[in-house]
């Protein structure tokens, strides 16, 4: 075969290969580009899940006649102009390959008015051939129409699926682009019938209505608010406390300078985060985002831009899972740690939404505005920081008589509740909950203290892994030493694995060893001995816990309550369930309809 060039409507079906997959992808593109050309409404019009028709209109700053057919040129953009720009892009879109892509695989229709232009102008792309610009009715912005997707390419076009996911999936982006983007209103319609609009989201309380909306009003009545800044890089929005979690991981979303992305460091931060107060095997839900100056993220990694690589992967990551760690450790625990502001150099800001209703399931953020108000600085006394279990204090007594967050004990209930009264009203503890999560917290100080201790195997397993792989684990022999995986290279992809951690020498040594070495590839380092042995030990503080139905006298009810307020997030046992509910007497007043 002698080389030759291909023509450029062949190349531009090549890169759409990359960058348009199915309807929802041409959405993204168009969509962006709305957005970057300062767009405050945007409309998206679909027919028979896209594959039919795709319009999306917007009132941005629209394109002069000539910009018209230069944007349907391949590499021809508006937004970077040199090596430099591409390295801090603002902007959504970059590469310049989106229109033409699409117009190589469709019918496309394109039509706008320049802010400054007297009047609209739209052409037409039909078999790559672009038609001249001829004058629009147009007033404002841009609309394009793209019909009839891959009709030129009918094995892509087999792969399309029903209209209805087709549908799901323009439908789930929409959601992205309304939470990246509070400031600009979305409108959604299918085959006639407008699903959804939202306006502008200004204020907070537009804001929470827009999150309402996206994410449902669970989420909303069960997340914190975290806003956090450490230097340049800052994190914020919406966590879901750990009692709200899902089966599957669609409520969590993430974007770095406002553009949803998927990413290793991101999740293995969030989940490092979440391991120890939530039910394994459930998945979170959030609504975060990341700001950091765009040198230190490469947008350009990904066709479809749907991910990031970080500069600096590991202070991202530390980062990430400190705010986190912070908000959950100080929402999820009745006693907050005393003087927790002291000792920590960087507090996160911890909004808790203001309670509304009125009832017996009270989300705790009803708890814990009452329990902050409880916990003001002046009634946290340093005296109860010293983390020691000291059996001198009587445990009935708070430091200088003051009544202890969760109260006094009067009583059990039925053998499973305790009953106890502080200053806000009534605290009901699960005792068995509560006693599992301070077993729990006792384990892992001592194991953390004592360290990884490892078992030798009686048999060396040979485990096969690839090349890389093989080298990466001899290349950390060490590291993976201190973890409790003793190794030795056996082949080129084989390795034999002699000693493992002792706690874990039941689990499956092989899958263990991958995922420790894949999460040393990207991050340097891995929790997942860690989590896996913290799972361990929450069994075992499951099962070394006091059982329901076991009377408890009142001194040992009062010990175990402070007990908790000394033990970090216990506000959660171990499976994520809540460890104690507060009624305080305004609730208790509704209930029986008493006025004050
Ligand atoms: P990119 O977004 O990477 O620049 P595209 O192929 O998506 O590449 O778009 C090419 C150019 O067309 C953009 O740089 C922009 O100047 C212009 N453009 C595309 N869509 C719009 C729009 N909705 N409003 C204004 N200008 C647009
Ligand atoms: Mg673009």
């Amino acid at each position: 075969m002698t080389i030759k060039a291909l023509p450029d409507h062949l190349i531009n079906q090549i890169s759409a290969g990359e960058v348009v997959e199915r309807p929802s992808s041409v959405v993204k593109e168009l969509v962006e580009n709305s957005l970057d050309a300062g767009a405050h409404r945007v409309k998206v019009i679909l027919e028979q899940g896209g594959k039919r028709a795709i319009r999306v209109v917007d009132d941005g700053a629209g394109m002069r006649r000539d910009e018209l057919a230069l944007s349907l040129h391949r590499h021809a953009t508006s937004k970077i102009a040199s090596l430099e720009d591409l390295q801090r892009v603002v902007t959504m879109g970059f590469r310049g390959e989106a229109l033409p892509s699409m117009a190589s695989v469709s019918r496309l229709d394109l039509a706008s008015k320049h802010a400054e232009a007297t009047h609209g102008w739209s052409i037409k792309v039909r078999r790559g051939e672009i038609s001249d610009p001829e004058p629009s009715a147009i007033h404002s912005g841009t609309r394009v129409d793209v019909q009839d997707l891959f009709y030129n390419v009918p094995a892509r076009r087999k792969f399309l699926r029903g209209d209805r996911t087709e549908f799901n999936h323009v439908d789930l982006l929409m959601r992205r682009f309304a939470l990246a983007r509070f400031d600009v209103g979305f409108e959604l319609e299918h085959n006639g019938k407008s699903t959804s609009v939202l306006t502008p989201a200004i204020s907070e309380a537009e804001q929470d209505r827009r999150i309402d909306r996206v994410m449902g009003r669970e989420f909303l009545e069960h997340s914190i608010r975290i806003n956090q800044q450490r230097g340049e890089i800052g994190v914020h929005g919406w966590v879901a406390e750990p009692r709200y979690n899902r089966a599957r991981a669609d409520r969590q979303f993430f974007f770095v300078n406002g553009r949803a992305v998927r990413d290793r460091v991101i999740s293995h931060a969030v989940r490092k985060a979440f391991q120890d107060v939530i039910f394994h095997g459930r998945h979170p839900a959030f609504v975060l985002f990341m700001e950091l100056p765009p040198e230190g993220v490469d947008v350009n990694v990904h066709p479809q831009k749907l991910e990031v690589r970080f500069r600096d992967a590991r202070s991202v990551h530390d980062f990430l899972f400190s705010a986190l760690h912070h908000a959950l450790a100080d929402a999820g625990s009745g006693a907050p740690r005393p003087g927790a502001g002291l000792l920590d150099p960087g507090p996160v800001a911890v909004d808790v939404y203001p309670p509304t209703q009125v009832g017996m399931a009270m989300p705790v953020r009803d708890q814990l505005s009452a329990y902050s108000r409880l916990l003001g600085p002046s009634s946290v006394s340093s005296s109860r920081l010293g983390g020691s279990d000291n059996a001198t204090v009587d445990p009935g007594q708070g430091p200088q008589g003051e009544v202890p967050p969760l109260g006094f004990a009067l009583a059990q209930l039925h053998g499973v509740y305790i009953l106890s009264q502080n200053t806000e009203g009534l605290v009901m503890t699960d005792m068995h909950a509560a006693h599992e999560r301070i077993t729990y917290e006792q384990l892992k100080s001592r194991y953390g203290e004592e360290g990884i201790k490892s078992q030798r195997l009686l048999v060396p397993v040979s485990i096969k892994l690839s090349e890389t792989e093989a080298d990466l684990a001899e290349a950390q022999k060490d590291a993976l030493k201190n973890l409790g995986l003793v190794l030795d290279r056996s082949g080129p992809e084989t390795v034999l694995l002699r000693e493992v951690p002792s706690l874990l020498a039941h689990s499956d040594a092989a899958r263990l060893l991958q995922d420790v070495l894949s999460d040393i590839a990207s991050l340097g380092e891995s929790q997942r001995v860690e989590e896996e042995s913290n799972e361990i030990l929450s069994t075992m503080a499951c099962h070394g816990s006091v059982r329901a139905n076991r009377q408890l006298t009142l001194p040992e009810m009062n010990a175990l309550l402070r007990a908790m307020e000394r033990t970090e997030r216990s506000g959660h046992c171990n499976h994520g369930r809540p460890t104690w509910v507060q009624l305080d007497m305004p609730m208790l007043d509704r209930l029986f309809l008493r006025g004050r």
